[in-house]
C-alpha cells in the first residue's frame, strides 16, 4: 500500500464557497488520512508537492457514453460487445486524464451488457480506469429517442434499442436491467435531437407508461435516470419520482420550481449546446438533427440561463460520446457562461454529483474518504477555465498523472 503526502498550494474541498490552503493531505492505501496545515510524515511516505497548483476531489461526469460514439453510431452500434468494452476501457482511461476519477455511463446500444462488464473488470482491478456507475440501456418507447431502429432500413429488424410499448413490456426491461448489473435504469420520455424521427419538444411515454417504469426500478432499488426535453416531459418525470432530469433542453420556471421541491437533480449538458450550435454553422450537423435544433437552439440556451439563476441541484454532466471526450472538461466553462458561479460548477463535478449517484466516499476531500483527488496550476473559483489544465490525477490513492515536477523522493509512480 502506497503512503503519500500531498504539500498543496489551495484546496477546493468540495463543499466550501472559498479555497483553503496552503495545506498537506496524508494519504494511506485508497483513503485519505489526515488534512491539515502539516501532516504526520510516515517513514515509507513519498511527497507529491503540489505547492504551486489548487488540489480539488477528482471530476464527477455523471453522462457520459463509453459505448457509443456519435460519429459513426448507426456503424458503431453493429459491433460486438466486447469490441465495445474494450474502446470503453480505452476511452475511460484517456478521459481520467483530464480529471475525471467517476463517470456515470448513460446507456449503450447492445443487446448485450458491455458497460457493466467494463464496470465490473475496473471494479476488481482487472483493468485501471476510472470507477464506473452504469445505466446499462435507454429504455423508450417504439418511436421515442432511443428507438435506434430509424438509423436502418425497415427490412433490418436490429436488437440494438431496449424498446416497449406497454406496462408489461416496461417492467420486463426494467428487471432484465437489474437481472443483468445495470445500477441505474435510463429512460427517455421526449425525442433528441441527433435521434431520427422523434422531436424533444414531444413526450413520448404516455403518464401510465413512466409511472411503471418508475414504480418497477423502485421495487427493485434501482435510481431512474430520464432523458427530458419539453418542460411537460421534465414535469411528467419529476412526478414520476425520476432522481435525475438530463438535459432538460427545454424545462420552465415552474418544472425547476417542481425539481427543487423534489430534490430532483438536473444534469444540463450544457456544453453539447455549444458543440452542436458549431456543428450547425459548420453544418456538420446531422441532417435529421438540424431541423429540430434550428427551431430549439435559442431555447436551449434561455433554460439553461434559468437553470443557472434556479437553485435547483445541478450535477455535471456532458454525453461525451455524443461529441468528443476531449471537450468534456469544457462544461465547466459553459456552466459558467450560462450562469453558475465557479464554486457552484466546480461542486456540481465533486460533492453534488457524488450525492446524485449516492456514492458518500468520494467527492468531497475529507479524512476516510476515497483518495480521488486532481491539481490544476491557478485558482478555478477567479478562472474557471484553469480546470482544463488539470495536471495531477490520483484515483484511490494511486497517482495516474502527474507533472514531473511534483514527484519527489522513492516510488516514484507514472508521471506524463
Ligand atoms: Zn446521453
Amino acid at each position: 500500500m502506497t503512503v503519500s503526502v500531498l504539500r498543496c498550494g489551495k484546496l477546493f474541498d468540495g463543499l466550501s464557497d472559498g479555497l483553503t490552503g496552503p495545506a498537506e493531505i496524508l494519504v494511506d492505501g485508497d483513503r485519505i488520512v489526515e488534512i491539515g496545515a502539516s501532516v504526520r510524515r510516515p517513514p515509507d511516505a513519498q511527497t507529491i508537492d503540489l505547492s504551486q497548483r489548487t488540489v480539488s476531489p477528482g471530476f464527477i461526469d455523471t453522462h457520459v457514453h463509453l459505448t457509443m460514439d456519435a460519429a459513426v453510431l448507426a456503424q458503431q452500434t453493429l459491433a460486438s460487445p466486447s469490441a465495445k468494452a474494450l474502446k470503453g476501457l480505452s476511452i475511460a482511461r484517456e478521459y481520467m486524464r483530464y480529471g475525471f476519477t467517476t463517470l456515470r455511463d448513460m446507456g449503450c446500444a447492445d443487446p448485450e451488457f458491455p458497460t457493466v462488464d467494463l464496470r465490473n473488470a475496473l471494479a476488481v482491478g482487472l483493468v485501471e480506469g476510472p470507477r464506473l456507475i452504469v445505466a446499462a440501456h435507454i429504455i423508450s418507447a417504439s418511436a421515442g429517442h432511443g428507438d435506434l431502429r430509424g438509423f436502418y432500413a425497415s427490412r433490418w429488424d436490429l436488437p440494438v434499442s431496449a424498446i416497449a410499448d406497454d406496462a408489461g413490456a416496461i417492467k420486463a426491461l426494467v428487471r432484465r436491467e437489474h437481472t443483468f448489473g445495470s445500477d441505474w435504469i435510463k429512460t427517455t420520455n421526449t425525442g433528441g435531437y441527433f435521434s431520427p424521427g422523434d422531436d424533444p419538444a414531444r413526450v413520448t411515454w404516455f403518464d401510465e407508461e413512466m409511472n411503471v417504469l418508475t414504480a418497477t426500478a423502485r421495487q427493485l432499488g434501482m435510481p431512474v435516470a430520464v432523458h427530458t426535453g419539453a418542460a411537460d416531459g421534465c414535469k411528467q418525470a419529476i412526478r414520476s419520482g425520476a432522481r435525475s432530469l438530463e438535459h432538460a433542453y427545454l424545462i420552465d420556471a415552474a418544472a425547476l420550481t417542481m425539481a427543487k421541491e423534489a430534490g430532483v437533480y438536473v444534469v444540463p449538458t450544457m456544453q453539447m449546446t455549444r458543440e452542436d450550435l458549431t456543428a450547425l454553422h459548420a453544418h456538420t450537423l446531422p441532417c435529421q438533427a438540424v431541423w429540430k435544433f434550428t427551431r430549439d437552439n435559442e431555447q436551449i440556451l434561455s433554460s439553461q440561463r434559468l437553470i443557472a439563476a434556479s437553485d435547483v441541484k445541478i450535477a455535471y454532466g456532458t454525453d461525451c460520446g455524443m461529441f468528443p471526450f476531449g471537450h468534456g472538461i469544457l462544461e465547466f466553462q459553459a456552466m459558467v457562461a450560462a450562469g453558475l458561479t465557479p464554486a457552484r460548477a466546480l461542486k456540481a463535478a465533486t460533492s453534488v454529483a457524488a450525492e446524485l449517484l449516492q456514492q458518500d466516499d468520494i467527492g468531497v476531500l475529507a479524512v476516510g474518504k476515497h483518495a480521488d483527488m486532481v491539481a490544476m496550476p491557478g485558482d478555478p473559483l477567479a478562472d474557471i477555465s484553469v480546470t482544463a489544465k488539470v495536471d495531477f490525477v490520483m484515483k484511490s490513492g494511486r497517482v495516474y498523472r502527474s507533472p514531473a515536477s511534483a514527484l519527489r523522493l522513492r516510488n516514484s509512480p507514472t508521471a506524463d
